[in-house]
């Protein structure tokens, strides 16, 4: 039994080729993470500060910490000195004071701008129009601290596959359109349930948790 979380890491990392795999180790115990670790793997994907935090400070210090879910303007300060990379970027307010913290600690913190592309209103991220303003803002074009990497998704929750890939496809046509001229290099899209198709939509970096844990 606990060596099939390592198991399962291996054969997903075998069929997604160079795709960057993350880790989605949310509500998930300090020795199912160890396992990972043990297991040779070093990006951990989680949704809350206060459990990332806590998991930062009782494993080893080479992890690779991102943080994908939602993030408030008043938690940065308790990330800022060692996350690895921020998916959730959904406001130009939240980006400075990713920047300031960022300063404080002399470092620049990468991250992806999240977009929203589910049909869903619950889910959070910009939409193009939002993102083109946001790049055009003098405010955000003087911000020296922060790194954007690329871009984030979430797919609607639905056994729709054509949506599905439809959604992927918009993302990937975004990303592709702005890659060049910001030298991004990381389109994050695909989880669980869609990873495969993702990838063939044009991802590089997968966020999978219950596929990994779910033993
Ligand atoms: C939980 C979560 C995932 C992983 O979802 P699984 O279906 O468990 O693979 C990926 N991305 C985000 C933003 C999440 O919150």
């Amino acid at each position: 039994m606990s060596h099939s979380i390592c198991k399962n890491i291996k054969q997903i990392e075998q069929e997604i080729g160079n795709t960057q795999l993350v880790v989605v180790s949310k509500y998930r115990s300090l020795p199912e993470l160890q396992e990972v670790y043990d297991c040779g793997h070093r990006h951990y994907g989680e949704n809350r500060v206060q459990e990332l935090t806590t998991k930062y400070e009782n494993l080893p210090k080479d992890i690779h910490w991102h943080l994908i879910g939602h993030l408030q303007s008043n938690k940065v300060k308790y990330i800022a000195p060692f996350v690895y990379l921020i998916h959730s970027i959904d406001s130009l307010k939240l980006l400075k004071e990713v920047d300031k913290e960022a300063r404080k600690h002399q470092r620049v913190i990468s991250f992806l701008f999240q977009m929203h592309i589910a049909q869903e209103e619950t889910k959070f991220g910009l939409s193009k129009t939002e993102l083109d303003e946001i790049l055009l803002d003098p405010e955000y074009i003087n911000l020296t601290h922060v790194a954007c990497k690329g871009l984030m998704g979430m797919a609607s929750n639905t056994e729709d596959i054509d949506q599905v890939k439809k959604e992927f496809e918009y993302l990937n046509s975004v990303y592709t359109e702005l890659k060049d001229k910001h030298h991004y290099d990381t389109l994050s899209m695909g989880m669980s349930g869609d990873y495969l198709t993702a990838i063939a939509e044009g991802s590089n970096l997968i966020r999978v948790g219950s596929k990994i844990f779910s033993v």
